[in-house]
């Protein structure tokens, strides 16, 4: 599959900051549209259906998957999310960069099938700063962020499985640092080929 749009796929363990840069990364990038996830998690807190997750109820998701409808799905934290199959591919088709802030185990599905998506991992810089922010962000109890800690250590081993790798230690740089890879993405001859076409054809290229 080779579609004039590129895919960028974002994961990171909870508390990385990979929200926010992803927020910010599309502020600052209007050809870049974000995909919106199906999910069986309850909303939290200003939450909306269509806005932050589709929230459906796990016969609706399981439903979904029997009829092929995720381009990838897992199960997190102990509920389904899923990427609905028909938002990705018409996109991309179309020439649109789409980024997705999903899992590690749905990145990795995604490179299985389409092997031009482009994977990051945000990493946090120590373990030590993980878990401050995961009590600063306040969302959590004592519990659950000793639950996104143990993850954390077997999310943190996937970063050797994707294509690039950014610390989030200081925003502005980790922003930067995304920034470029996607420019980068889009200076591949391929995607240069169909953006700079009447140059390519002036020198006579392929
Ligand atoms: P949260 O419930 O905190 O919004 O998200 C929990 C985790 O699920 C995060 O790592 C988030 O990136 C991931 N996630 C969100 N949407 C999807 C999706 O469509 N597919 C997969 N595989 N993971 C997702």
């Amino acid at each position: 599959m080779d579609y004039p749009g590129n895919l960028f796929v974002v994961s990171a363990p909870s508390g990385t900051g990979k929200s926010s840069l992803v927020k910010a990364l599309l502020e600052l990038d209007s050809r870049l549209l974000v995909s919106i996830s199906h999910t069986t998690r309850p909303p939290r807190g200003q939450e909306q259906h269509g806005r932050e997750y589709l929230f459906i109820e796990d016969p609706e998701f399981r439903g979904m998957i029997s009829h092929g409808d995720f381009f990838e799905w897992a199960e997190v934290h102990g509920n389904l999310y899923g990427t609905s199959r028909h938002a990705i591919e018409e996109r991309i088709k179309g020439g649109e960069d789409v980024v997705l802030e999903i899992d590690w185990q749905g990145a990795l599905q995604i490179k299985k099938i389409f092997p031009n998506a482009v994977l990051i991992f945000i990493l946090p810089p120590s373990y030590e700063e993980l878990l401050q922010r995961l009590h600063r962000r306040g969302e959590d109890t004592s519990d659950v962020i000793e639950i996104r800690m143990s993850n954390a250590k077997v999310e943190v081993e996937q970063a050797q499985f994707f294509d690039y790798v950014v610390v989030n230690s200081l925003f502005e740089t980790a922003l930067f640092d995304l920034k470029t890879i996607v420019h980068a993405q889009r200076l591949k001859y391929a995607a240069q080929r169909r953006n700079k076409s009447v140059v390519f054809r002036a020198l006579n290229l392929v």
